[in-house]
């Protein structure tokens, strides 16, 4: 592994410290600079296919590298975004790279994160097919990953452009399935081509024969819909081989594949 030991992820900032809302504005007002100033990266994470075990797609996963506190993850910033007209931007920065690296990352397909704020602007879907017009990416390459925080109102602003996403050969897939509350009703309400399965069903797998019955029952309900269905944090063997025994068709986790730079993850496809 080539892995650089140094480059530790930190507590970037102390909310506590500061207050929560003045937090929150400092957050925002670096962000804001760390946008312009070309901060802000992309790791991919491969996604297996489960019936080969070769890479099919990469996922894309946002880091602030800041210039003194380091690497920073989504979690730390990506929901503050959410709160004003940032996460836009920071959006249409991870589609556009996104695209940009796809042929060099030699899978079929890259999935991005796409935030539920992002969707409730109307235009959204035309700008989307705008980044993918400016970086000839063919939509079939591109799958959006929506968590089911949010509901999806059936003729509302947010589910008229994944259906425009769609309609354009976009996949759409739902992140963190079981997560949240609206998992089934999500299905009902929408097409969707994949489902992400939660990784705390996965972390879950070996000790509870409830998470391993709710994987299976996900996979037979997916299989008859017909909808991809792919297993997030797979960490060992045990969790590898019962996820293919209940059926999921694509597999994601720290035991086949971290989160690397374009740089690496070329590095290690050539070895
Ligand atoms: P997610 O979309 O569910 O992404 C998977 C997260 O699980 C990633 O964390 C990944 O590093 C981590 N992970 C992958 N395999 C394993 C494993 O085997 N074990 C464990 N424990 N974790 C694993 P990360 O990169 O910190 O991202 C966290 C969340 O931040 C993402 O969850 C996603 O919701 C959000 N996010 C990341 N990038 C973006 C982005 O560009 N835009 C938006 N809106 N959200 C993003
Ligand atoms: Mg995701
Ligand atoms: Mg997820
Ligand atoms: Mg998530």
């Amino acid at each position: 592994k080539g892995k650089k030991a140094g480059r530790r992820t930190v507590v970037a900032f102390d909310a506590d410290m500061l207050g929560d809302e003045r937090h929150r504005r400092f957050i925002e007002r670096e962000l804001r600079a760390a946008l312009l100033m070309d901060e802000l990266e992309l790791h991919y994470q491969p996604v297996f296919s489960a019936a080969t075990m070769t890479i099919k797609s990469h996922e894309a996963l946002v880091r602030w590298r800041h210039k003194v506190r380091g690497m920073i993850p989504p979690g730390q910033f990506v929901g503050i975004a959410e709160e004003s007209d940032l996460i836009d931007r920071l959006g249409d920065w991870v589609l556009r790279r996104a695209c940009a690296d796809l042929p060099a990352l030699g899978s079929d397909s890259v999935a991005v994160n796409v935030s539920p704020a992002q969707l409730r602007h109307a235009d959204y879907a035309a700008r989307f097919a705008a980044v993918l017009m400016e970086t000839a990416t063919d939509p079939r390459r591109i799958i959006v990953e929506i968590t089911e925080t949010v509901p999806l109102n059936a003729g509302g602003v947010a589910m008229a452009n994944l259906e425009a996403l769609r309609a354009m050969g976009v996949r759409i897939a739902i992140d963190d399935f079981g997560a949240g509350h609206a998992s089934l009703q999500y299905l009902r309400g929408f097409a969707f081509d994949i489902i992400k399965i939660d990784r705390t069903y996965v972390a879950n797998l070996a000790d509870s024969r409830i998470d391993a019955m709710i994987v299976s029952a996900i996979c037979d309900i997916a299989r008859s819909l017909p909808v991809e269905v792919i297993a997030e944090g797979v960490e060992t063997q045990e969790q590898l081989a019962k996820l293919k025994l209940a059926g999921v068709t694509g597999l994601q986790g720290f035991l086949l594949g971290r989160p690397a730079a374009l740089v690496r993850e070329r590095r290690a496809s050539a070895a």
